[in-house]
């Protein structure tokens, strides 16, 4: 058998990390092209050197001469900047896994869609921004998008051999986040160590407070719009604390399909690796006598604002769901770096989003273009220098 070509796009992150230990477990099966991180040039290198890859990317310049060093005598390709980036996910690879956070993913994963062969999408806020602009690339290339997020690969699997006529309602499950029983006055003194620490999933920090406030959420429930052609108003969210259902799709029969499994990201990523088929994981079975019950109750858009307004983003259309992922990535990152409050995030990015919309983005230079200017103006709001 010969092996399977693969590019990780932010292979140093969470599921960066979760990706490369299905493949170490399973070297035989892989051949690494190529790994990209952003500034992190000892990790990846060290990920470059035990995978064998061809090429290893920092899209920041400032690290490459510490890529360089890392790599001397390997043989490795090192190369740094946006450009290499896209050059990187250009080389033919039977599978990317687009897996940068934010926006920055979005020219890289673009570029992997153009080469016509599977893309694993973990990097939500790429589709979130780019939309349409994606789903053509997609459609002309004839690429395959298989959904790593774990509730759009629930979803996917619900779907596998029906037809989205006959889809009545697709659910997306939360788990509420660390904060989900906070009041709040409470909201509004939580701190990012508070934020980061997700109770059911190990993630990288700017998706952990995306869970926390529920924009993450909201992003997903924009990217299921782009992925499944169901409507919005066929696309709900329900809280359900254990993440052991990671979504649900509900039939015109009165059936209702549901994916089950562990909160570990490695099962939705073995089975964007194996699919069509399955693979192995180490992850450890369902005990559900153990757990005894799953709870589910509807969100609360009053201390959690973020979905009502990513639902309205992704109704108004054009540019606004562009605008609202650079206004949060901005207003996050605020957050984290101690600028601003927690309850601010969603309050700016509905501020950003009212001040108007520049014109849909009609391609990949016009999506960028409308997420620049966002994030200008998301930093004048916040006040940020
Ligand atoms: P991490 O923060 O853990 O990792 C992000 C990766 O992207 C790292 O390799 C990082 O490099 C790289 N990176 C960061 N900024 C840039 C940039 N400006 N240009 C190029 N590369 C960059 O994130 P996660 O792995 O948690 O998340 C990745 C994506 O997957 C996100 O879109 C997230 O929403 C999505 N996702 C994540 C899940 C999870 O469980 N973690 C679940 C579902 C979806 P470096 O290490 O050098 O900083």
């Amino acid at each position: 058998m010969t092996a399977r070509t693969l590019t990780i796009l932010g292979a140093t992150g969470s599921i960066g990390a979760s990706t490369l230990d299905l493949v170490r477990r399973q070297r035989h099966k892989w051949r690494v092209v190529a790994l990209t991180a952003n500034g992190n040039a000892t990790e990846l290198a060290a990920l470059a050197r035990e995978f064998g890859a061809e090429i290893a990317v920092v899209a920041d310049e400032g690290a490459l001469p510490a890529l360089r060093e890392a790599l001397a005598g390997s043989g490795i390709e090192a190369a740094a900047g946006p450009g290499a980036l896209v050059e990187a996910a250009s080389r033919p690879a039977d599978l990317t896994i687009a897996a940068i956070v934010g926006c920055a993913g979005l020219a890289p994963t673009m570029a992997a869609i153009e080469q016509g062969a599977l893309v694993g999408l973990a990097n939500k806020e790429a589709l979130v921004s780019a939309g349409d602009v994606m789903t053509a690339a997609v459609a002309r290339s004839g690429a395959t998008l298989l959904p790593v997020d774990s509730e759009h690969n629930a979803i996917f699997q619900c779907l596998a051999g029906n037809d989205p006529a006959d889809v009545l309602a697709i659910t997306l499950t939360a788990s509420g986040g660390p904060f989900r029983e906070w009041s709040a006055a409470q909201l509004a003194a939580a701190t990012p160590a508070q934020a980061v620490k997700h109770p059911n999933w190990s993630m990288g920090a700017k998706i952990s407070v995306d869970s926390a406030t529920m924009m993450n959420k909201g992003l997903e429930l924009i990217e299921a719009f782009h992925l499944f052609p169901v409507g919005l108003d066929a696309l709900r969210i329900i809280i359900h604390p254990q993440s052991i259902i990671h979504s649900m799709v509900e039939y015109r029969d009165g059936s209702t399909l549901a994916q089950l499994g562990p909160s570990d990201m490695r099962v939705p990523i073995a089975s964007t690796l194996a699919w069509p088929r399955r693979m192995d994981t180490p992850c450890a079975p369902l005990n559900l006598a153990a757990l005894g019950q799953l709870t589910f109750h509807a969100p609360d858009e009053l201390r959690f604002p973020a979905t009502r307004i990513a639902r309205a983003a992704a109704e108004a259309g054009g540019a606004a769901p562009a605008v609202l992922n650079a206004a949060n990535e901005v207003a996050v990152a605020a957050f984290l770096a101690g600028h601003i409050g927690f309850t601010r995030i969603a309050a700016d990015v509905e501020n950003v989003l009212a001040r108007g919309l520049p014109p849909a983005p009609a391609s990949l230079e016009d999506v960028l273009a409308v997420d620049a200017e966002a994030r200008i103006r998301a930093r004048e709001l916040l006040e940020l220098a």
